[in-house]
């Protein structure tokens, strides 16, 4: 497993943490597979039901798409020579074209054509599990020789009655869906939840939120409260807001899976552009951290998959770009960079109670 599934417990929530939860909710908190937490309340209709099938197709999706297990779809097609038809289930079909419309949408900050970059750099799952630097880095002619595989615009997908399959255009063309696979199991939850007629709920996907309906309290309703883990600060929330159900929020940042190397740090996000970890670059002598690199993207909308997307390219993009991006794909941010700046897009209907973000200057 593991790899595509990138242990990261971005998104706490508030109810469970500070207001308690209401006793007839269906409460659930599993790994569903190594690193990765299923975390649910769920009122109404038949939950128990929901939380098994969540947790079934969650063992298909992952089985199917792991990098992590030899036999997986997608390391058939990492292997794969180009032109070479690669059988697929649907779901796999459907992800591998969600994450090249991402691709798309985000003008190339999202690229899930990286696995052999973030090897390279040992930020893939196998190195940071090492928690190490990997013993050489790459240099930038090694990095150069990936430039022309790391395009999603060389993945072919087909459907053919019912069949489904994906292949490349060219050798050498590889896929990691680790930035879009929560986001995209979690739409399916909802709507999994939403046929077991589950009427308010939550559900998170080590760090990928899905609010449904109101939150139930004895017989009042309210909005849900949500916490965002504060970056620099282990167990403690940087701010929290209240939303309303019927969205999703997804947390992307650089403070669950990294390692330092001489002070500085390299995460799990690569850039596509620098082909270097998000918060580093290249300097004469080595390399040096970015001043004001984004370590924490949130983003808030209808569709987690596209959360999830947006909220890796907004690491990709620094807070700017990422919040021009956000505002014109019409998705909510908050995103906090390492020189202590906040930027918020969309209205944000802030918690009193958490006020970490106040040492964030608002830009
Ligand atoms: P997490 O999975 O920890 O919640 P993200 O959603 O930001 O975090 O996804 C990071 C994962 O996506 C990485 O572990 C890697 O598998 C993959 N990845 C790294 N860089 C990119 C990128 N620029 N675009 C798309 N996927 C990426
Ligand atoms: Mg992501």
């Amino acid at each position: 497993m593991k790899r595509l599934f990138a242990a990261f417990f971005a998104i706490l929530l508030i109810p469970a943490c500070l207001f308690g939860c209401a006793p007839s909710y269906f409460v659930k908190s599993d790994a569903v597979f190594a690193g990765i937490v299923l975390d649910v309340k769920l009122y109404g209709g038949n939950p128990e039901k929901a939380y098994e099938e969540m947790v079934s197709l969650a063992t298909e999706i992952n089985g199917a798409i792991s990098l992590g297990e030899p036999d997986s779809a997608i390391n058939a097609f990492n292997e794969s020579d180009s032109g070479k038809k690669i059988p697929v289930i649907r779901r796999v079909y459907d992800l591998v074209r969600l994450a090249k419309t991402a691709y798309a949408e985000t003008d190339g900050a999202f690229n899930p054509c990286l696995p052999d970059v973030s090897k390279a750099w040992g930020v893939d799952n196998d190195g940071i599990a090492t928690g190490n630097p990997p013993a050489v880095f790459p240099t930038e002619e090694e990095l150069n020789a990936l430039r022309a595989v790391a395009n999603p615009d060389l993945v072919k997908t087909d459907a053919d009655n019912g069949n489904y399959y994906i292949s490349k255009n060219a050798d050498g063309v590889k896929l990691d869906l680790g930035g879009i696979a929560k986001g995209y199991l979690a739409d399916e939850f909802k709507a999994i939840a939403e046929r077991y007629n589950v009427v308010s709920g939550c559900i998170s996907l080590s760090g990928n939120v899905i609010l449904i309906g109101r939150y139930k309290e004895g017989d009042s309703e309210r909005d849900w409260g949500v916490g965002i883990t504060d970056p620099r600060e282990k167990h403690a929330y940087v701010c929290g807001f209240y939303t309303q159900g019927g969205v999703s929020v997804v947390t992307s940042g650089d403070y669950e899976r990294y390692y330092f190397s001489d002070g500085i740090r390299f995460c799990h996000v690569v850039d596509p552009f620098t082909f270097t970890p998000t918060g580093v670059e290249r300097t004469d002598s080595g390399f040096a951290q970015k001043t004001d690199y984004v370590i924490s993207a949130t983003v808030r909308g209808a569709s987690s998959s596209k959360c999830d997307a947006l909220s890796t390219a907004v690491m990709v993009l620094g807070a700017e770009k990422g919040a021009e991006l956000l505002e014109r794909q019409g998705y909510d941010g908050i995103i906090f960079t390492a020189d202590k700046k906040m930027k918020v897009v969309g209205k944000f209907d802030f918690a009193t109670s958490q006020t970490g973000y106040t040492e964030y200057e608002r830009i």
